[in-house]
């Protein structure tokens, strides 16, 4: 394992991660963080900001909506689903914190009288645009790209991955997934485990 991350860290990487996919429940406007199998836990999330400082991980692209990357320290986080971090007047624009919504019983509102709506991405919707061609750009543009944590069930996340160029596609992941047989590096652990393996230099 050890000589595997090597190899890791002598390459530019950049990691799709899509632990869990989106937790927000429309029905309800309520924020349930799903339980997730493979979780990665903040320790290991940060391996990948000192991956990004280091210089060798170019961004991270996830499906989480929870800010853990950020609060770990990675700064290229590039959010699939939106964050419930942001969160807005659907008549006014005004933006909230996590806190207001959180604390709110019932269905946020705005004191416009307007419904607070996370920047959250539901099944139905589109994904922001924006966000997605960023992502085409980091994933055409890596040497390497780890695939970790995800079955690759969700699309259209899933199919960004046609977009790689580079030269090595690693996929971590517990169970099996469609790219499994296309990956260069198969590990088939949990992605928190592999994570918590990483050793950064001067370590
Ligand atoms: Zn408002």
């Amino acid at each position: 394992m050890k000589r595997t991350m090597a190899l890791f860290l002598s390459l530019l990487l950049l990691l799709l991660t899509a632990c869990g996919g989106p937790a927000y429940q429309a029905e309800e406007l309520k924020f349930k963080p799903r339980r997730k199998k493979q979780k990665v836990s903040k320790e290991e999330m940060k391996k990948l900001a000192e991956l990004e400082k280091a210089g060798k991980l170019k961004a991270v692209i996830t499906q989480n909506i929870d800010n853990l990357h950020q609060m770990a320290g990675s700064r290229k986080v590039l959010e699939l689903h939106g964050s419930v971090y942001r969160n807005y007047c659907m008549r006014c624009g005004k933006f909230y914190d996590f806190s207001y919504v959180k604390n709110s019983t019932g269905v946020p509102y705005c004191e416009c009288g307007g419904v607070v709506k996370p920047d959250v991405v539901l099944y139905e919707e589109m994904l922001d645009s924006t966000t997605l061609a960023e992502s085409v750009d980091a994933i055409s543009r890596a040497q390497v790209l780890i695939i970790g944590g995800t079955s690759l069930a969700v699309y259209p996340a899933a199919s960004l991955i046609d977009y790689f160029r580079g030269e090595a596609i690693v996929v971590i992941n517990k169970a099996p997934t469609p790219r499994d047989r296309s990956a260069d590096l198969l590990i088939k652990d949990p992605i928190g485990q592999v994570f918590s393996q990483i050793r950064t230099e001067g370590e």
